[in-house]
């Protein structure tokens, strides 16, 4: 059987040796208790990693930006969001149908807010008017592009919604994908953020797992939002545990994605398919297919015969991931596998 190379995202990876010794070895207990040792030790970890007083360790980055948004706001609360970010496009609406707040979702290009559009969005409560309380910020940006946003950027808007004594809120998911990108530690790209949220089933390769990081206060009341939306788990401490793996062994790491994805990108650019290499500045290459009148599907359906998966997005727009299963004599496979599906393509009446 041939091996299938998974592009479709960095959360197909299984996790390594590393990681299932220490599930097996972990020290546990129940955590809505407060009593896994091992959920205590990552929560330590990840809140000095990212320079906050706390942090939360639960299920799902949609988990995470869910109780971020709960603890941060009261029902019908304004809250600013990117209109092409994950909080506002794929948490099952989770904004209006568990939050209760009113999203009002701005263009920013490149993850990159427009400070006085932004700051136009902010209101006062009156009579009629909701107050603005919280502004979204997302760091690797876009649905399907993994930009980096620079940390001056995240600084500005913490600075402009602290003039207002609005919170700030950092969907951080591909945080560390930013990091090394710009070859800085993680903790600079969220000073001053009220609060960060990182996810360890991504370019970190865990089974299962989400950050939450803030001030101990903010944490205390996340830990009862999280609870209420029924993430309080019981003996986390073997999920905890490849987690603590991840962000000691695993980060540096993803600078391997980035070449790889950097020598796919220019490999396929080579091949016909529209690809902008400016965009491809972490792990995710979106690729436009309009140039060779190929649909997305058909595309990704005859990729798949030739052992190589990718994501179809658009109609002509397919998205390709690397992480830590995909090798650099992989990405040579890669475009030698697609070459022939092109040609199969081609042959086609
Ligand atoms: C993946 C992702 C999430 C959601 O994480 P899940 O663990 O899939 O729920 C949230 N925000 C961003 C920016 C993401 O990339």
């Amino acid at each position: 059987m041939t091996r299938i190379i998974d592009l479709r995202s960095d959360t197909v990876t299984q996790p390594t040796e590393r990681m299932r010794d220490a599930m097996r070895a972990a020290l546990v207990g129940d955590n809505v208790l407060g009593e896994d040792p091992t959920v205590s030790k990552l929560e330590s970890l990840s809140a000095e990693m990212f320079h906050k007083e706390a942090a939360l360790f639960v299920a799902s980055g949609t988990m995470a930006n869910q109780v971020a948004v709960l603890t941060l706001c009261n029902h019908g609360d304004q809250i600013v969001v990117q209109d092409r970010s994950h909080i506002f496009n794929l948490e099952v609406g989770g904004l209006a149908g568990t939050c209760a707040v009113q999203p009002r979702a701005i263009p920013a290009q490149f993850g990159v807010y427009d400070l006085i559009q932004l700051e136009q969005q902010i209101q006062l409560a009156d009579i009629q008017r909701s107050p603005t309380t919280l502004i979204c910020m997302e760091n690797t940006f876009d649905l399907n592009r993994g930009l980096v946003v620079n940390p001056e950027h995240i600084l500005e808007v913490t600075q402009l919604a602290n003039k207002h004594g609005i919170k700030t809120f950092l969907d951080g998911a591909r945080l560390f994908n930013a990091a090394i990108a710009l070859d800085l530690p993680v903790h600079l790209f969220c000073e001053g953020v009220n609060v960060v949220a990182t996810c360890l089933s991504k370019g970190l390769g865990c089974p299962i797992g989400s950050l939450l990081m803030g001030t101990e206060d903010f944490i205390t009341r996340a830990r009862r939002m999280r609870q209420r939306i029924g993430g309080g788990w019981r003996q986390a401490g073997i999920l905890a545990a490849a987690g603590i793996v991840a962000l000691e062994e695993m980060v540096d790491r993803i600078a391997e994605d980035h070449i790889n994805a950097r020598r796919l990108a220019e490999g396929l650019l080579d091949l016909g398919l529209g690809i902008d290499l400016s965009q491809v500045q972490t792990n995710i290459i979106f690729c436009n297919l309009s140039p060779l009148r190929i649909t997305s599907e058909i595309f990704c359906s005859y990729l798949t015969e030739f052992g190589v998966k990718a994501k179809a997005i658009g109609q002509f727009e397919i998205r390709m991931v690397t992480h830590k299963d995909v090798s650099s004599q992989d990405i040579a496979v890669v475009l030698e596998k697609t070459m022939d599906c092109l040609k199969k393509i081609k042959d086609i009446p």
